[in-house]
């Protein structure tokens, strides 16, 4: 099996979950030993959010959403972005909060929950008013969670020591964009993204009804 950031290996690294036991958790209660509490922050593309977790509905997975109001890339406002919400949650998805430091938009599109959009060490585990952080207690420590970074996982990929069964439970990130979208590298994949991100820009200005002739 190779560790590829693409659907093929998303798909295996849900297999892995399912045969190391682990049952899907949100951010509702505290983690109880066997969760996995799969996180998506999306910072780029609602359409891989959605292509993500049809992946995961297929797979008898869910996870928690975490969106945008203050994206330069998207829109949860515009039809398009409401429809996206739609479907996640159509697919058995929680809608939290992906936040930009220091504003909170939490209104009744979201469940209470925050996480920080690329935050600083200075606040990244502080607790949030009104809101539950990802990043902190009793959500988060260095040994029950991994992340896909910038197609970088600190501790290699996970994919293993879910089939084994060697996190009592464990926060999963996840960038739907990362593993949706064509690249070896960060830098492949996000002009992959791009090229698709053009593509959709174009249909909206055909919708527009621009001539684009
Ligand atoms: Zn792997
Ligand atoms: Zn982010």
């Amino acid at each position: 099996m190779s560790c590829g950031f693409d659907l093929g290996h998303y798909r295996e690294l849900l297999e892995a979950a399912k045969s190391g036991g682990y049952r899907w958790a949100g951010f509702d209660r505290p983690p109880e030993a066997g969760d996995l509490l799969l996180r998506h922050d999306v910072d780029l593309s609602l359409a891989a959010a959605v292509a993500l977790a049809e992946v995961e509905a297929e797979a008898g997975a869910w996870s928690t959403w975490f969106l945008m109001t203050r994206s330069v890339f998207y829109n949860l406002g515009s039809a398009e972005g409401e429809r996206a919400v739609g479907r996640l949650r159509e697919l058995g998805g929680r809608i939290a909060h992906h936040a930009v430091w220091p504003d909170v938009d939490l209104d009744e599109r979201f469940e209470p929950v925050v996480a920080w959009h690329n935050p600083e060490p200075e606040y990244v585990f502080e607790p949030i008013p009104g809101a539950q952080n990802v990043m902190a207690a009793p959500f988060f420590d260095r040994d029950h969670y991994r992340s896909d970074s910038n197609q970088h996982w600190r501790h290699g990929c996970p994919h293993e020591a879910l089939a084994r069964g060697d996190f009592e439970w464990l926060q999963l990130l996840a960038h739907p964009e990362i593993w949706v979208y064509d690249g070896e590298t960060m830098g492949e994949t996000m002009r992959s993204f791009l090229d698709a991100d053009r593509d959709a820009r174009l249909e909206h200005l055909r919708e527009d009804r621009i001539e684009l002739e």
